[in-house]
């Protein structure tokens, strides 16, 4: 564990895989929005902080890394806008559970609900669902603290809102979020053992339309899948519950994790029984370590039209990338229009790779898969492991230069600037 500055670290902060230690000489949590804004006028470099789910040096700078756990988390529900205002710090699972409790939903959970609301929106995390944009989609409004510590606010058709968003921490500090909400909804999830690839591969826009969301758990090797997890909204049909058998799979008899070996307990409610949305649309229960956490994580968003093909080649490398996983998941999500979301303009599929924590080894291995992704435009997670850089990424995002250009504008210092955005947008 190597800081990238290489010398004596104060924060003594690292990411939650532990895989990195940030190098930020100092580490701050303000506990208002003005004295965030006196922070932030005051420092030459700076870089706000999530709650460290990131695998790579997104969130990372040489100069102050602030973090807005402290800051209230200030929920408030708007029952006639169906929206809600958050602070940027608040966790989904906090938020979750407090709009359970008001009576209302958001439309999508990540795998896990430990994660920050500004954290996953910069970096367009996403659930599953052919008809789910990633968690960013649901943001209809931002305050952003400003290099000059000034605010911003945008709102969903103002002009470059749509760069705001998804904004890698490039663009200030988020201090809150506006969300659309709908009325609470049941989930129910069945998850199913051991399918058949082949018919999995031959149908896969009905494999992806069985339920709400879908995840397939696989490890790329031999001719069966492991698992599926389906989630339905019980309210309207729940074809999945029909099911005994699932394009060659049946249903599981025991909770299971996607990780083979690890106990089904930390994940949230299987076996069909429906609840709310709050309990089930994440994998993992906010109460427990998620995943595994000894652990790595990559992934590529691909355009949907060249899903199947995109799968047959990640069975192809199965030799190199199944020996170093611990498990992969693909996943599927609607399009939308932010410009640097990896679903910009187009509906896609994840190919999420969990990996066993040898990052020589994964490193190694990532510039293969995306040579062998890229004739069909896979994006990586922003928040994962991933090689390529702004040279490779620019042509795969049409608004890549308005989003540089908007940076420019609202941090002309280069405040917010670090070397994860130097290799990967900024191209310097
Ligand atoms: C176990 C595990 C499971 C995961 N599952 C999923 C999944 O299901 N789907 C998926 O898409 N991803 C998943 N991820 C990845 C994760 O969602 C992203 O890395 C996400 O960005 C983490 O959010 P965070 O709050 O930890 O942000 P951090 O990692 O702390 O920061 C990420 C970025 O957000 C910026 N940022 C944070 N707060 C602010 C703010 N207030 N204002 C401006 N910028 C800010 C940071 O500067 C940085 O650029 C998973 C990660 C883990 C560890």
């Amino acid at each position: 564990m190597v800081s990238e500055a290489g010398t004596e670290l104060h924060t003594e902060q690292y990411n939650w895989a532990g895989n990195l230690r940030y190098a930020a000489a100092e580490l701050r949590e303000p506990t208002t929005v003005v004295e965030l804004q006196e922070l932030v006028a005051g420092a030459s470099k700076l870089r706000a902080l999530g709650s460290r789910h990131s695998f790579n040096r997104i969130a990372d700078t040489s100069g102050v890394l602030v973090s807005l756990e402290h800051l209230a988390p200030a929920i408030d529900v708007d029952p006639d806008s169906l929206t809600v205002t958050v602070s940027g710090g608040t966790r989904y699972g906090t938020l979750a559970a407090e709009l359970q409790r008001q009576g209302f939903a958001l439309h999508n959970l990540a795998s896990l609900p430990h994660i920050s609301v500004a954290g996953a929106v910069a970096t367009a995390t996403h659930g599953s669902g052919d008809r789910n944009g990633n968690l960013a989609t649901a943001v209809a409004g931002l305050e952003i603290v400003t290099a000059d510590g000034g605010i911003l606010t945008a709102r969903r058709g103002d002009a470059d809102f749509e760069g705001m968003v998804v904004s890698l921490g490039a663009l200030g500090v988020v201090s809150s979020l506006i969300l659309d909400i709908e009325p609470t909804f049941d989930v129910a999830q069945t998850v199913f053992d051991d399918l058949d690839w082949d018919r999995v591969l031959e149908n896969f826009d009905d494999v992806t339309c069985s339920a709400y969301s879908v995840s397939l758990f696989t490890d790329w090797s031999g001719d069966r899948i492991a698992q599926a997890w389906l989630k339905s909204r019980t309210a309207g049909t729940d074809p999945e519950a029909k099911h005994t058998e699932f394009f060659g799979g049946s249903p599981a008899t025991e909770p299971r994790h996607p990780i083979a070996g690890v106990p089904g307990t930390t994940c949230t409610q299987q076996f069909g029984v429906p609840g709310p949305w709050s309990d089930r649309l994440a994998h993992f229960r906010m109460e427990f370590t998620p995943s595994k956490g000894d652990e790595l994580q990559s992934e590529y968003l691909v355009p949907r039209e060249h899903a199947v093909e995109a799968i047959q080649a990640m069975r192809r490398l199965s030799h190199l990338v199944t020996p170093l996983l611990l498990v992969s998941e693909i996943r599927t999500m609607a399009a939308d229009s932010l410009w640097l979301s990896p679903n910009y303009g187009t509906d896609g599929i994840g190919l999420h790779l969990t990996w066993r924590q040898d990052q020589p080894a994964v490193e190694a291995v990532l510039p293969v898969i995306e040579a062998e992704l890229a004739p069909f435009g896979a994006r990586p997670h922003w928040g994962k492991l991933f090689d390529g850089d702004a040279a490779r990424l620019a042509p795969l995002y049409p608004r890549f230069a308005d989003f540089k250009a908007l940076a420019g504008r609202l941090d002309p210092e280069g405040k917010f600037r670090n070397g994860f955005l130097d290799r990967a947008v900024f191209g310097s």
